[in-house]
């Protein structure tokens, strides 16, 4: 089982011997993670623990390398926000408003796995 960590979340009891654990997503969690999904076999199994914004980028990738997502656990930590998707102008940022266009956008609760962000709807009241 593959366990990728980011940030200082405890250490589950499954996670084996050799957890990935990185202080924060980066060059080195990304060259680690894509070494363990290039590995991968039939019957692969990974946990993800991080913030939202983390876990969403690292499930997606597992994704595109071929994963199942019934393959991928994940485990969201309260450390960090995700940013919002901003519809008028198709930008990512934290928000709102929108830093790029200005737009007031009303935060939803969908999160993007493949953007890592929460959708954010142009505020029909301003
Ligand atoms: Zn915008």
């Amino acid at each position: 089982m593959t366990v990728l960590i980011i940030g200082d979340a405890d250490r589950p009891d499954s996670a084996g011997e050799s957890p990935g654990r990185f202080a924060a997503r980066g060059p080195q969690s990304d060259a680690w993670f894509d070494a363990e999904t290039d590995r991968a076999v039939v019957g692969w199994r990974c946990v993800l623990i991080g913030s939202a914004a983390d876990v969403a980028v690292y499930r997606e990738r597992a994704l595109r390398a071929g994963a199942e997502p019934d393959e991928i656990s994940v485990v969201v930590t309260p450390d960090g926000a995700l940013d919002v998707y901003c519809p008028v102008c198709g930008t990512v940022g934290p928000a709102p408003p929108c830093e790029s266009c200005g737009a007031n956008l009303v935060v939803s609760d969908h999160v993007s796995s493949r953007l890592a962000a929460r959708l954010g709807v142009p505020d029909a009241a301003s």
